[in-house]
């Protein structure tokens, strides 16, 4: 791209473009990275560099990008048909690609109900939940109970159920009630007993990340504790709502996290990697008892009164589809568990830093908190410093997020391993001295 170009594109993103979580005051005082095309896990910015996708374009991407069956079965659908409403009709892509998740999701779910991203699969599960409840002559179940540190989106009724103070606490005078266990692992699942005992008749659902709480900065749960608190909800007849849109699609090791130990929710909440990180694509899968709530007399007004525009897009589910078909033909899962062996073996050295408080993994997520104040901004400064090495990383505060397409190969990931280790290693030297 002829540099004139590029300089004008930095000035037009400063001038017209808010950027999501970002602080805009500072995002204008340095020049920003603009990607114009990819290729395999690699982005190419306008600078004419190359960078290695560390963190999967925020999580999403699956098999690289640009992969030659996602491109073509893209393109094969635009010659067909790119949107249909699901409101009343529906569409070739949408019908076959919820009986493949179907197919593939823990036992018990049954139906999907689509929509774009993560924070609407959410709320449309909260609001399920609780009307399935009002729907069923069980006025008392309203409540929603969440964990601390949760994270479940931007809306406000996934900002509602979440527990990151600084993403939530200026909203909590617009958001619905909720109950929150403050305590973490087994301590919440005790505390959890504690409050179904007591009110399980005014709970609607729990919802949880099942086994790593990624925004909190891939907080890894015990092992054991998601299927006792399956069996707790199970027991008091509440709900329980996985919210897997950051662990699906192969990230901890499992297509589904809840598949580790064996559970099977009430609601499965899908995003992210669903299309492989082509197409915004949500879907929210729940069981045919819920779905039953459901079916009453049109004048009865007990519909699921919810659904947004783009619902069910078919370029979006035919994307999902091929995302779905590379995990079968390339056999994604079972190359990807040497690859996670070797990234918690490799991970070992970075307690060798001094600065590195603790170092937290499940299969292809990664959080390696680093010491010091978070006015530091320590995380920040190893992710600009890492771009030298040729990777985009992005941190959660003063966790560093290690989370590279499923797709990489074990040496590119012990390039990653590599430059992130001595990013770090030089911005703590810098800053402690
Ligand atoms: N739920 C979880 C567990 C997430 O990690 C995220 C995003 O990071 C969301 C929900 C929200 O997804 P989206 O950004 O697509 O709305």
């Amino acid at each position: 791209m002829p540099a004139s170009e590029a300089r004008r594109l930095k000035q037009w993103d400063h001038g017209y473009i808010w950027h999501p979580f970002t602080q805009m005051k500072d995002w204008v005082k340095d020049e920003p990275l603009i990607i114009d095309s990819a290729e395999g896990i690699y982005l190419n910015g306008i600078d004419g560099n190359i960078y290695m996708d560390g963190v999967s374009s925020l999580w999403v991407n699956v098999h690289g990008h640009r992969h030659a069956h996602i491109d073509a079965a893209l393109k094969k659908q635009i010659d067909k048909l790119s949107h249909s409403t699901l409101l009343g009709l529906s569409n070739t892509p949408a019908v076959r690609l919820a009986r493949c998740l179907v197919k593939i999701a823990p036992k018990g779910l049954a139906k999907v109900f689509y929509s774009d991203n993560g924070s609407t699969a959410v709320e449309i599960a909260i609001k399920m939940a609780y009307q399935y409840w009002q729907n069923t002559g069980n006025f008392k179940k309203t409540q929603i109970v969440h964990l601390s540190n949760s994270y479940h989106g931007d809306t406000l009724g996934s900002v509602s159920v979440g527990g990151i103070d600084l993403f939530h606490k200026v909203y909590r005078k617009l958001i619905f009630k909720t109950t929150t266990l403050k305590k973490h692992g087994w301590e919440a699942v005790e505390e959890l007993e504690k409050l179904l005992k007591i009110r399980g008749n005014n709970i609607a659902a729990l919802i949880v990340e099942p086994l790593v709480q990624g925004a909190a900065g891939m907080l890894v749960w015990p092992e054991g504790v998601l299927k006792k608190m399956r069996d707790l909800t199970l027991k008091y007849n509440v709900f329980l709502i996985a919210d897997e849109v950051a662990t699906g699609f192969g990230r901890t090791g499992k297509m589904f996290a809840c598949q580790h130990e064996g559970v099977q929710p009430d609601f499965l909440c899908l995003a992210k990697g669903i299309t492989g990180g082509y197409l915004p694509l949500a879907a929210t899968l729940t069981t045919q008892k819920v779905f039953d709530g459901f079916l009453f007399d049109y004048k009865d007004q007990k519909t699921f009164f919810h659904g947004h525009t783009y619902t069910g897009n078919p370029l979006a589910c035919a994307a999902a589809l091929a995302n779905l078909e590379i995990f079968q033909n390339e056999r994604t899962l079972s190359k990807l568990a040497p690859k996670i062996k070797f990234l918690a073996k490799k991970l070992k050295m970075f307690y060798n830093l001094r600065s590195v408080a603790e170092v937290r993994q499940k299969g292809f997520m990664v959080g390696i908190e680093l010491k010091g104040r978070l006015e530091d901004r320590i995380g920040a400064q190893v992710c600009q410093l890492v771009r030298k090495y040729g990777v985009i990383l992005r941190p959660l505060g003063n966790v560093i997020v290690i989370m590279p397409p499923l797709s990489i190969s074990v040496e590119e990931l012990d390039y990653l391993l590599m430059a992130t280790y001595r990013s770090i290693e030089y911005c703590v030297n810098k800053t402690q001295g």
